[in-house]
């Protein structure tokens, strides 16, 4: 196995949400201090100098004291440089936290998803925009929203990044739901949608001199993509299980008797500290989920694909849909051939 750069902490699977678009498992689970001390400790010699160490759930906040606890453990760590995100729904956030977050320079991913954050949980949002203002004020760089659309919200997608964006948050991102059936329809709304929101916010970049979008950002990568999980990162889960990325519990974690749970899942912190063997073959079998061998349900290659150096599906949330790592679902190619169009006419357009 390699240097490892990225740790994911799933605190807890509780959450106060329960949004329509979430894949993980709601239970009643949440990881004890000494558990994480045990996994950071005992993967020391393997960390690399920088490391990005991830605060997730559930909600995470419904565990702060793990959050303190844990960032004061690692202060004492002199070799090894840690940087902080925590991914939230933002409802309990207090002021005494941001502050908190502030001091160690923490990279926050907020989710709200603007106009559909109604169809989402009306009752959250008030409580999340109240969470965003009180960020804006004293945190304005520590932040990213992360705004999800579906098939069913996507004709809100540009009113509400533009929303945002008159409101003056720095970092915006949106993701589509790519679990659920996007038809020919959606489609179109989408491509509707990406068009005005170009316009908007050519207008904002030429005004400030930055792009507020993320997903406008040219990140710069080509190439046949390949998944982190097991080669440069590991997460470990409130049941005590490791796993190469945390999203391989929400596909595989409660199905112990899945074929692919034994394939995929190091075991709890007890074994995984004592079968190095076991633990070699485990990380063999993430390096084979590359985007040049996943497949379509149409079961043509990716690899013969002519988007294949543009292109890098998750093959967990693809199997979400299909059932299978490795199968992409057939809208998930018409999604990112939408997507790479754009992409080109953006970057031509500047
Ligand atoms: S591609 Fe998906 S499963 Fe693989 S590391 Fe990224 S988020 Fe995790
Ligand atoms: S567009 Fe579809 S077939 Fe082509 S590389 Fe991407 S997932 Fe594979």
């Amino acid at each position: 196995m390699q240097e490892l750069s990225s740790l994911t902490l799933v605190l807890t699977d509780k959450c106060n949400f329960s949004c329509p678009y979430c894949p993980q498992h709601r239970g009643k689970k949440t990881l004890k201090i000494e558990a994480i001390k045990d996994f950071l400790d005992y993967l020391k010699p393997r960390l690399a100098e920088e490391v990005w160490l991830g605060f997730y759930g559930g909600e995470p906040l419904l565990a702060w004291p793990l959050v303190e606890k844990t960032v004061e453990h690692l202060q004492k760590s002199r070799k090894t440089k840690f940087h902080f995100t925590l991914t939230s729904n933002g409802s309990l956030l207090k002021k005494e936290q941001i502050v908190f977050f502030k001091e160690n320079k923490f990279e926050l991913v907020l989710s709200y998803d603007g106009l559909a954050q109604a169809k989402r949980d009306p009752g959250s949002v008030v409580a999340v925009e109240k969470a965003l203002a009180d960020l804006k004020k004293n945190y304005p760089e520590g932040y990213t929203i992360n705004s999800v659309f579906t098939p069913a919200t996507v004709s809100m997608l540009s009113a509400s990044i533009e929303i945002l964006m008159g409101q003056g948050h720095r970092n915006l991102q949106y993701s589509l739901d790519l679990s659920v059936p996007w038809q020919d329809f959606d489609l179109m709304v989408l491509q509707r949608e990406l068009n005005r929101l170009a316009g908007r916010c050519l207008e904002v970049q030429n005004k400030t001199g930055r792009m507020t979008l993320e997903n406008f950002k040219d990140s710069g990568k080509k190439g046949i993509f390949a998944c982190f999980a097991g080669r440069d990162r590991l997460a470990l889960l409130p049941d005590n299980t490791v796993w190469g990325c945390y999203l391989f519990y929400d596909l595989l974690g409660h199905r112990p008797d899945h074929p692919d749970y034994k394939k995929y899942c190091f075991g709890k912190m007890p074994a995984f500290k004592k079968d190095k063997a076991r633990n070699d073959a485990v990380a063999s079998n993430y390096r084979d989920l590359r985007q040049d061998y996943f497949f379509t349900e149409t079961k043509e290659l990716c690899s013969l694909c002519d988007k294949l150096e543009n292109c890098s599906v998750c093959p967990v949330v693809a199997a979400l849909a299909t059932s299978e790592l490795g199968l992409i679902p057939t809208w998930t190619c018409r999604l990112k051939a939408l997507q790479t169009r754009f992409k080109a006419q953006w970057t031509a357009i500047h």
